[in-house]
Order: C-alpha cells, then structure tokens, then sequence
C-alpha cells in the first residue's frame, strides 16, 4: 500500500492522543489535504500499550461504519510505532525510521504526549520540565526535517500555561523572548529557584504543570517564528484540549477526549488560513 499523506501522534495509546487519531480517521475524507491514503502512526512508549490502542481502533464500531479505515475500504491507515519523548535514542531513532520509510515527508506531527504528577519538589519539577517542555521540544527539532512543505506541527500545551501566574517580570520575559533559548532561559531560573525554594521570591508559581506548559507555549511561538525567517512554510502551533475527561484529570473534566481532539485535529488537517506561531483553543486563537 503506498500513502500520499502521513502523519503522527505521540502519546495516543489513551486519552486525547488516542482520540485525536481516531478523528483524523473519520475527519480526514473530508479535510482539504486529502488527496488519496492517509497513514497515521499511533506512538506510544509501551509497545503492549501501543498495539492493544491499534487493535481496538480497528474494532472501533464509529470507524467501522464510516468505512474509515482501509480494513473496511476506507482511506486511513493505523500503525503502532515506539516513541518516548523522554528518550533521545527513542526520539532519534524514529526520526531515522520516518526518514528511510517516507522519504517524501510526513504531512503533520501532532505532539500530544505529556504528564502532569502529583505534589511539587525538584524532582517533580525536573520529570515535568523533562516531558512536557525539552523532551517536546526534542521531538519537534528531530521530526520538523521531516515534515513537508505547508505541513503542520502541533504542540499540545495548556491554558494552565497561559501567563496569569507571574510576577510582571517573569511574565514580561516570557512575553519578550523571542527564540527557544531565551525560554528555556526561564524554564533553568524557575528549575533553580525550586531547588533552592525560592520559587515565590522568583515570580512563579509552585506549579511544575503550568510552568512546563507555558514555556512549550513559548517556545512553540519562538520556533515557529524561527522557521518562518529561514523560509520554512511549516504551519507550528501550540493548542489547548479543554478540560477533558482522561486519566490524566482523574475522572474530572467538562469534555470527552473526542470533543477535547477537536482543536488538535484541526490545527492539523483543516484550513487555518496559514496561522503559525499562535496558542489556540475551542478552534480559535487564544491570547497567552
Ligand atoms: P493521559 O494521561 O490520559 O495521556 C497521556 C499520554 O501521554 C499517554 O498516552 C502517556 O503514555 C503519554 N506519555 C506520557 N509520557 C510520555 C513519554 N515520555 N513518551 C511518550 N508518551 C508519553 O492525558 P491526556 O490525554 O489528558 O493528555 C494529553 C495531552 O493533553 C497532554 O499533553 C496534556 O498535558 C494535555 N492536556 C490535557 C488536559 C486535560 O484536561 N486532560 C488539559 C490540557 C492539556 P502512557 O500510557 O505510557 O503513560
């Protein structure tokens, strides 16, 4: 089978991510890049995980009855791969792959993989940073080589990371930096000023989260202001979910994971009238 478009989730084992592949499944006949089989690499850091989430898809009684997969004469395709964004071999080892099974590119990336951990101390601070801000952040440099012209990467952040939670300082650098340094700039203040307790003195909050999730918000900003000036045509934005029903809120939440994917697959497969470098939710640009 050969695919005219690919693209990949991370983190779609369960929840959001898993979701969000099921709705590029159904969305995609519809959506203006579809020009023939789309393949959708479902990426999870557990292979058992993984392959169980591509069986149960298969199975999915809504995707049987759209036809929406090529099991059932549909356009999309759904493989297992491993990837875990906190493990640079991991990481570069599927880039390497998607390289030498598509050399033509993928079309999108949507980065949806992320934690968020009970209680607050260094530790918690360096795993969150860890996932949530460089290892994203990794999985955006080594997959942005192999993302097409016009194709599309996406970060899943939060509006926890939005900037009502500094001091004016803090939120006045966040606001000014301009390239991915300058960000995590401010992701090594607050990481030090939490292992010397200070977080409070320093302007931010006690949160590990929200932190982590404002500078993927920035740092999404910084790089795709960075790719434009060099030419690069790949559409980047970073997005929130809502507040969605998943392992992840513990059973909290005012959406489902489907309703939650909404922004997610469009940023990745819709028209946005070329938008790059903004931070969005319900569908729509939202200020930071
Ligand atoms: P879940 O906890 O249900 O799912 C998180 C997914 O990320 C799981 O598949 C998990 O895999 C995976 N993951 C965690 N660490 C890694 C890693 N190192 N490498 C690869 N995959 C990893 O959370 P949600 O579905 O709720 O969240 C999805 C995204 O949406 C996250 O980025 C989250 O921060 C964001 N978000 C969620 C909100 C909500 O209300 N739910 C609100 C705002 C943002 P495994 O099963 O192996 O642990």
């Amino acid at each position: 089978m050969s695919y005219t478009r690919v693209g990949v989730v991370t983190g779609a084992n369960k929840g959001i991510g898993l979701a969000i592949v099921r709705q590029l499944a159904l969305e995609y006949p519809k959506s203006p890049i579809n020009n023939g089989p789309l393949l959708i690499y479902l990426t999870a850091r557990d292979r058992g995980r993984g392959e169980a989430a591509v069986k149960d898809l298969f199975e999915d009684a809504q995707l049987k009855k759209a036809k929406a997969l090529s099991a059932d004469g549909g356009l999309s395709d759904i493989r297992y791969y491993s990837l875990d964004i906190a493990d640079s071999k991991s990481i570069s080892m599927f880039a390497a792959y998607l390289k030498q099974a598509h050399g033509g590119g993928v079309d999108f990336v949507i980065n949806n993989a992320g934690i968020a951990m009970q209680g607050f101390d260094s530790n918690v601070v360096k795993t969150t940073l860890g996932v949530n801000y460089y290892g994203t952040l990794e999985a955006c440099h080594a997959l942005l080589p192999n993302i097409k012209p016009n194709g599309r990467l996406v970060n899943v952040a939060s509006t926890v990371g939005r900037l009502n939670k500094y001091s004016d300082e803090v939120r006045d650098q966040f606001l000014s930096s301009k390239t991915e340094e300058d960000v995590t700039r401010i992701m090594q203040t607050f990481a030090s000023a939490v292992e010397a307790g200070k977080e409070k003195e320093a302007g931010f909050p006690s949160a590990a989260y929200a932190t982590s999730k404002a500078g993927l918000i920035g740092a999404t900003r910084a790089l795709a202001l960075a790719e434009k000036a060099k030419g690069c045509s790949v559409l980047i934005n970073s997005c929130c979910p809502g507040y969605v029903k998943t392992d992840m809120t513990r059973g909290g939440g005012n959406k489902t994971p489907d309703q939650g994917a909404r922004t997610p697959v469009m940023l990745a497969i819709e028209d946005i009238n070329d938008k790059t470098g903004l931070f969005w939710q319900n569908e729509e640009p939202l200020e930071w």
